[in-house]
């Protein structure tokens, strides 16, 4: 243990040699050592680790961006089973590609992906290019997941740092400095570079990654289990709690949203968001944001007045966008919810179209779905 235990180190100390992050030789040969060995054991099995294939491998690591294993994997398995090939997702409609992708969020992830897909049949014959850097020119795909494809696919000596790395390194390192800055991520690539070794860079990386996201956990680090603890220059300073330092929350943008459920001869009414709209794509009720305010909470329960002015507003919008002059009345439902940096507070007025029959304008369908 180093002399560093009888107190804490200053900031300066523990960041001052992080590009040779301080191992020898032998102490480099010891941390791959021992993380290939706990990987070979405990390693999970998931299915795009059972792959080769770059298209797969591209897919879980963008589906995984902001979403957990647990939650990827059965989207993964109906993803690859409806478009098996990247030229099956080129030949995809666009609605096809959201509806597949449908609840697990950050739908730009989706347009990205299809648009990369179309890209690979046009310019590269249907073949994912092999340099890291090519990749990284294509929709949605930055220097981890480039990197990941590259490494995990044709073991190229790739370094990646995602969320889970840049907690592990951030950590043996002892980085108490924001891990997410310039500077900070200039430190984590050149660790992430110089412990990549030789033989096996891919399968290391998946070790690495599997390490962080099990073991090296955000809360409740298991240092115990830890296979790589005598390196730990945050486990040897007690420091598990303060590093990686925290990222700044985004600041929360509060929406009220008003919605028209338009029910004819036993079928709804449902419009198409608009490319300028939030959620671009996306099929739901009409609707309209009434509120939108970032930085101070909307007022829970809105008083009537606003209630009738936005129902209002509400039946003005579907005579300008659909032609249909409604009765609206309610409000029949209120519900919350958050997406990314969204908190909506929709709320849903019944509407009974006095004119015979249902204008489906070129943005709009209707769906029998029962809700
Ligand atoms: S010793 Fe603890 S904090 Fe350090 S890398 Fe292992 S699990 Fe993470």
């Amino acid at each position: 243990m180093s002399a560093h235990r009888s107190g804490r180190p200053s900031r300066s100390t523990v960041n001052a040699d992080h590009s040779s992050h301080g191992w020898d030789a032998a102490a480099l040969r010891r941390f791959r050592r021992q993380l290939s060995a706990w990987y070979a054991r405990h390693g999970r099995d998931l299915p795009w680790r059972r792959t080769r294939d770059p298209y797969a491998i591209g897919l879980s690591q963008i589906m995984l961006q902001q979403t957990t294993v647990v939650a990827v994997q059965p989207y993964f398995a109906r993803f690859q089973a409806q478009f098996p090939t990247v030229a099956d997702l080129a030949a995809a409609d666009e609605q096809e590609v959201l509806r597949a992708w449908e609840g697990l969020g950050y739908y730009s992830r989706a347009r990205n992906l299809l648009r990369t897909a179309r890209q690979i049949v046009d310019e590269y014959a249907g073949e994912f290019p092999v340099d890291p850097a090519v990749l990284q020119t294509l929709p949605g795909i930055g220097r981890y997941t480039a990197n990941a494809i590259a490494s995990f696919a044709h073991d190229r000596r790739a370094p990646v740092v995602e969320a889970n790395t840049l907690r592990l390194y951030s950590r043996l390192l002892g980085y108490r400095d924001d891990p997410r800055s310039r500077d900070g991520q200039e430190v984590l690539w050149q660790f992430a570079e110089s412990i990549l070794p030789r033989k096996n860079p891919g399968l290391f990386n998946q070790a690495l990654i599997e390490l962080g996201g099990t073991v090296c956990t955000p809360r409740t680090p298991a240092c115990d289990d830890c296979p790589v603890v005598m390196q730990c220059a945050a486990f040897r300073d007690g420091l598990q709690a303060e590093i990686p330092q925290a990222a700044r929350r985004p600041e929360l943008t509060d929406l009220i949203d008003v919605c028209a459920v338009i029910q004819h001869k036993g079928n709804y009414l449902l419009a198409k968001r608009r490319p300028e709209e939030r959620w671009a794509g996306l099929w739901d009720f009409p609707s309209l944001t009434v509120s939108e305010s970032t930085g101070t909470r909307t007022s829970k329960t809105p008083p009537a007045e606003s209630l009738t002015v936005w129902s209002g507003e509400l039946a003005d919008h579907l005579r300008a966008e659909f032609g249909l002059v409604v009765e609206l009345s309610g409000p029949v439902t209120r519900l919350r919810h958050s997406i990314t940096r969204y908190r909506v507070q929709l709320i849903g007025f019944a509407g009974d179209v006095s004119a015979d029959g249902v204008a489906v304008g070129r943005n709009s369908k209707t769906s029998s779905a029962k809700r």
